[in-house]
């Protein structure tokens, strides 16, 4: 059955729970595995009780929770030409190359991992939607999409070598404000860094495994860095990262 035509609840599995885990990636957040436990659980509670404000959650993703979260899907868009690589030559997300290629003298780790992959991982597009949710709820400014995909040949430009942005990461700011200087903005992005802890299951750093990153303010002072590295391969597979607006619904 295809996603939304039936309830999904504990004890569920398979693809349309995957997905739920996925598009609920910024409420709270579990590992996307397909099997429903209590991490899924309390990633649908946390839905139904902040965005369709609900005092008694039932944990059931049942047909009101689906179309909320369609609306919830419309309200907080995704704008996939603000995260096209901007080298010019790949055609947005890379060429696929170097997969199991490693930096030379490294560690084999996700870190290191020179692949370009085809595309986004849904996980951190779900999560900024959510942290757009989250934050307007906490009378932040509304953030905007500064950086997503970054291919070698736009890495080789810059003189980077970050694998970061081959589809496992993207970084969000937020405009400057009048009468700001550069230290409220640092102290606007340490506290959103610690709203996205909080309300979207972000660990700052990359000390846990198979958990969302935010970069620490000694690397990314004033904007918000968030990435997927920390996963283990199988939750880093082709399908999960999309290349276009379709792909995300
Ligand atoms: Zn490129
Ligand atoms: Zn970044």
């Amino acid at each position: 059955m295809a996603f939304g035509e039936k309830n999904i609840q504990r004890g569920n599995k398979g693809a349309d729970v995957t997905e739920l885990q996925l598009k609920l990636s910024g409420f709270r957040g579990t590992v996307w595995d397909g099997d429903f436990g209590p991490g899924s659980e309390l990633q649908v509670m946390a839905f139904q009780r902040e965005v369709m404000k609900t005092t008694t959650p039932s944990g059931v993703f049942d047909a009101n929770s689906f179309d909320a979260l369609s609306e919830f899907e419309i309200n907080y868009p995704v704008y996939f030409a603000s995260i096209r690589c901007p080298c010019g030559q790949c055609d947005g997300f890379g060429q696929g190359r170097f997969k199991n290629k490693y930096r030379t003298g490294k560690p084999k780790i996700e870190a290191y991992h020179r692949r370009e992959y085809p595309g986004v991982h849904k996980a951190i597009l779900y999560a900024f939607r959510a942290a757009c949710f989250h934050l307007k709820n906490h009378d932040f400014p509304p953030p905007i999409l500064t950086s997503g995909y970054r291919c070698w040949i736009y890495n080789e430009m810059r003189g980077r070598r970050s694998t970061n942005h081959m589809g496992k990461a993207i970084d969000m700011d937020f405009p400057a404000q009048p009468k700001e200087d550069k230290r409220d903005d640092g102290e606007r992005c340490d506290k959103a860094r610690s709203l996205l802890v909080d309300k979207a299951g972000f660990q700052i750093g990359w000390h846990g495994n198979n958990k969302k990153a935010l970069e620490p303010a000694s690397i990314a002072p004033t904007w918000i860095h968030m990435d997927v590295r920390s996963y283990s391969p199988k939750y880093l597979t082709d399908t999960f990262f999309v290349s276009n607006e379709e792909q995300l619904q």
